[in-house]
């Protein structure tokens, strides 16, 4: 480990640790519960629990370039995301998925743009499954909207993609699972939310 995780587990051995033993004791005995599911990307900037001010135990986190749900495709491949949706409202349970996308995101960018040349075995092809519905959608906007665009298509695609998994479908259909849509800001730490009329407004 690095100097600056040894200390961190330091600070958490020593600060949240004592504060916070109760509440994992308590969570190793009776098992998780979380309440909301929420994809996110890996950006290092966006981190859901520091966002929402969770505890451990509130969320089930799927983390990934761009915040991308593929659409449900049960062919016995490697499905991370998927693996991850099918465990967290199927056996957990959650109440609510969450999608959050994020300002100056690289993965979207990279839709826009291409991706780096170093990055072409992984990224390329797993942007590029978003990249000609976002490049269709930003050809109306003006150049200084065109990543916040992107960046709200990536959210409304991944939640019509959720729809495709039957159940999740089944479950919002019944009204147990809530899907919602997320834009993070990281400059202003502004969260903006997808409205039933598929526009983002910002959360009051
Ligand atoms: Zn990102």
């Amino acid at each position: 480990m690095t100097d600056e995780l040894t200390d961190g587990y330091h600070r958490f051995r020593q600060n949240r640790w004592p504060a916070e033993r109760a509440e994992y004791e308590a969570l190793a005995a009776n098992g998780q519960k979380p309440h909301t599911l929420v994809v996110a990307c890996s950006d290092s900037r966006a981190d859901p629990a520091l966002i929402f001010d969770t505890a451990p135990g509130e969320l089930f986190v799927v983390r990934n370039v761009a915040n991308l749900v593929p659409p449900y495709e049960p062919d016995g491949k490697l499905h991370g995301v998927s693996a991850a949706l099918e465990f967290g409202v199927n056996v957990l349970q959650v109440k609510r998925i969450v999608v959050m996308g994020h300002a100056f995101c690289g993965g979207v960018n990279a839709m826009l743009k291409g991706s780096p040349s170093n990055c072409q075995d992984f990224v390329a092809p797993w942007v590029e499954q978003a990249a000609p519905t976002v490049r269709r959608v930003v050809e109306d906007f003006p150049a200084d909207q065109v990543e916040r665009v992107a960046e709200e298509t990536v959210v409304r695609l991944s939640i019509d993609n959720l729809r495709t998994f039957p159940w999740i479908a089944e479950r919002e259909a019944a009204g147990d699972l809530v899907l919602s849509g997320l834009h993070f800001g990281i400059a202003d730490g502004i969260l903006s939310k997808l409205t039933s009329a598929k526009r983002f407004e910002r959360l009051g």
